[in-house]
C-alpha cells in the first residue's frame, strides 16, 4: 500500500524510467562524463536494488521509486557504469560507492535548483510527450529529495557513508575533475 502522493509519483512503466534515465544521461554529458552505451533498464518486484556491472544492467525496483528517487537510482548506478567504461579498475569498495554516492547527491542538488523538475534545459524540445509532471515542483518533491540527501550525508555503512563524506569532502575541495583523476590514479580519494 501506498500513500497517495507515492502512489502519484510512482514508477509502474519501465517506459516511465527513459526520460529520467535520459536526464540523467544529460547529468553526465553536461560534466563532461557522457556515457555512451545503452544501458538495459528493468523494474523488478522487490529485493536489492544492485548494477549488473557486466552487462551495465540497471534494475529499478517496481513501484516504490518516484522520479526523485530513481534518478538518484540511476545517478549511483550510472556512475558504476562510468567508471568501467573509462578505465576505473579494483577501486576499493568505499572509493567506487562513495563517488557513485556523490554523483547521485549532486544529480540531487542540481535538481532540487532547477525549477522545472528537471536539470535538463527544456527549451530544446516543445514535446509534451513527456509522461512526468515536467512543470511543477511539488513539496513531495522537494521534501524527498532533502531526505534523500540526508540518507546520504548520514549513511551509516561504512562502505557508502564514509565512502560518500570522504568522496564529497575531497570533491568540495579539489573539485569533481580532479578527484577523479586522482581516483584514476592511486584509486583512493585525495586527502
Ligand atoms: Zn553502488
Amino acid at each position: 500500500m501506498s500513500c497517495l502522493e507515492c502512489f502519484e509519483s510512482s514508477i509502474m512503466d519501465i517506459d516511465e524510467c527513459q526520460p529520467i534515465y535520459r536526464d540523467i544521461q544529460k547529468f553526465y554529458k553536461g560534466l563532461n562524463m557522457e556515457i555512451d552505451q545503452k544501458i538495459p533498464l528493468h523494474l523488478v518486484e522487490s529485493g536489492v536494488i544492485h548494477s549488473k556491472l557486466c552487462n551495465y544492467e540497471i534494475y529499478i525496483i517496481f513501484f516504490l521509486p518516484c522520479r526523485i528517487t530513481a534518478g538518484s537510482l540511476l545517478a549511483h548506478e550510472m556512475m558504476h557504469a562510468w567508471l568501467r567504461l573509462n578505465g576505473y579498475k579494483m577501486l576499493d569498495p568505499h572509493v567506487e560507492e562513495g563517488i557513485c554516492c556523490v554523483m547521485s547527491y549532486i544529480w540531487l542538488e542540481l535538481e532540487m535548483k532547477s525549477d522545472s523538475g528537471s536539470n535538463v534545459a527544456s527549451s530544446s524540445s516543445s514535446s509534451s510527450s513527456i509522461p512526468y509532471r515536467k512543470n511543477q515542483r511539488s513539496m513531495f518533491e522537494r521534501k524527498l529529495a532533502e531526505y534523500c540527501k540526508y540518507s546520504l550525508k548520514n549513511g551509516k555503512l561504512p562502505i557508502y557513508g564514509d565512502g560518500f563524506r570522504e568522496g564529497y569532502a575531497a570533491v568540495l575541495k579539489y573539485g569533481l575533475k580532479n578527484v577523479l583523476n586522482h581516483i584514476k590514479l592511486k584509486r583512493r580519494f585525495p586527502c
